[in-house]
């Protein structure tokens, strides 16, 4: 059989513990019998991050923006348990995802897996809801006060220039509690444009939400930037396209959303994005079929799932037991790569490979054979079996092979 071949390379960033021993399986099991890979190799395992005192995360980064397209395993950030665990560390290196993000300028967007067994708590989302959190400022760069007696706060701002700008913030007769957050104009045109980027990349609706209405000056700042953004960059390719930008109040995009049949991409501020992604993921099921990508404002994508990287299974792993990890997030972060690198270079064969290898998965499951964790989850009266990790590979490469031949 014919190997599909590619142009570009792709960066592949490994990671480490359960994921790196999923990785090594998926690229095995279900991408290089079918596909004359290219990839740029960056090895992002925590072992090698410190050798290279994490320059490798860095030189992966750069080369996710010179490529366009990454594909990345789940990674160790490491804490003070993990600096006993590993004696060898140097120092608490940072999280690979923060340092990538901040390269990058990106968001991340976040969409569950879905299909038919294993139906959302919510039963008319037919398709994912992808939510995207803006990842700067407002509540998590704000400063606190705690004051005793009675008196006035006020904000000042001084430029530069030495132009000052005070207002008062209130006057209190007792004790109180203060707060000043920020965002800058930078930071929220970044993401605007990253949101209008994926939409078109995915060929959905974008929503975006906020509560201009009390918050006129903050929030109305992010709705005119969204708005200034659309019409003057992306209202034609979304028009040629089908697809919609909406902008509507926060409590009434959750009633909305609530009734939405999903297959959309909905954006929020940083706390709204915070709070929201974890209702949306409960909602949809699992931590393990949740998928991830970040985009930079021109449009550089890197694919990953969302979960971490499984520490309890690799210890039974290197016990030599076999572990039922499931696979889906990685699996579709790699179909997800190779969709956006066969866009990108025009190699429609790449494309619906990915599209084939997503198929493939979900078949495999809605024919009932999945990992243990999806066995709770199924719809009452579906019949199910779960495997270890290595079954469940296998019986997506059967029917891979059997739509490739
Ligand atoms: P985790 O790796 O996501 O796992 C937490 C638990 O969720 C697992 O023990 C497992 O539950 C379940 N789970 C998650 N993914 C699964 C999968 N694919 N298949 C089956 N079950 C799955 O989170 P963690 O244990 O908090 O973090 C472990 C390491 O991952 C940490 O060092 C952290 O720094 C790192 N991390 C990396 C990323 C990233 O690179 N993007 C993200 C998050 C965390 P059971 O044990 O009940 O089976
Ligand atoms: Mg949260």
């Amino acid at each position: 059989m014919e190997k599909i071949k590619m142009t570009t390379p792709l960066v592949e960033m490994d990671g480490d513990e359960m994921t790196r021993i999923l990785w090594g399986m998926i690229k095995e099991k279900l991408i290089l019998p079918f596909v004359d890979l290219k990839t740029e190799y960056y090895d992002l395992g925590l072992l090698n991050r410190n050798a290279t005192k994490d320059q490798v995360t860095i030189d992966a980064a750069n080369a996710t923006k010179r490529l366009g397209v990454a594909v990345k395993c789940a990674t160790i950030t490491p804490n003070r348990q993990r600096m006993e665990e590993y004696p060898e560390l140097t120092e608490m290196w940072k999280s690979p995802n923060g340092t990538i993000r901040a390269i990058l300028d990106g968001t991340a967007f976040r969409a569950p897996i879905v299909l038919p067994c294993i139906r959302p708590v919510v039963k008319n989302w037919g398709a994912p809801i992808t939510i995207a959190r803006h990842a700067y400022g407002d509540m998590y760069r704000a400063v606190d006060l705690e004051t005793e007696e009675p008196g006035t706060a006020t904000l000042t701002f001084r430029g530069e220039s030495g132009a000052e700008h005070t207002m008062n913030v209130q006057t209190v007769s007792g004790p109180a509690v203060w707060q000043a957050q920020h965002n800058t104009e930078k930071s929220i045109r970044a993401f605007a444009r990253s949101c209008f980027q994926y939409a078109i990349a995915q060929k959905q609706d974008l929503w975006f939400s906020a509560k201009d209405t009390i918050a006129k000056v903050y929030d109305g700042a992010f709705k005119r930037i969204f708005e200034e953004e659309y019409e003057t960059a992306y209202k034609a390719q979304f028009e040629a396209l089908g697809i919609a930008y909406f902008y509507t109040l926060i409590d009434d995009a959750v009633a909305r959303i609530i009734r939405s049949k999903g297959g959309l991409i909905w954006a929020l501020k940083n706390y709204d994005g915070d709070v929201m992604s974890d209702m949306i993921a409960a909602a949809f099921g699992s931590l393990a079929m949740m998928t991830s990508v970040l985009v930079s404002p021109d449009g550089v994508m890197e694919f990953e799932a969302s979960h971490g990287t499984v520490t309890r299974h690799y210890y039974k792993y290197l016990k030599g037991e076999k572990t039922s990890t499931n696979p889906m997030a990685t699996i579709f972060a790699w179909s997800g790569a190779l969709k956006r690198r066969g866009e990108l270079d025009r190699l429609p064969e790449l494309t619906a490979f990915g599209a084939a290898l997503e198929t493939a998965s979900l078949e495999t499951l809605e024919a009932g054979v999945m990992t243990r964790d999806l066995l709770g989850l199924v719809e009452p009266g579906f019949e199910a079996r779960g495997v270890d990790s290595e079954e469940f590979l296998d019986t997506i490469a059967e029917k891979l092979r059997n739509t490739k031949t």
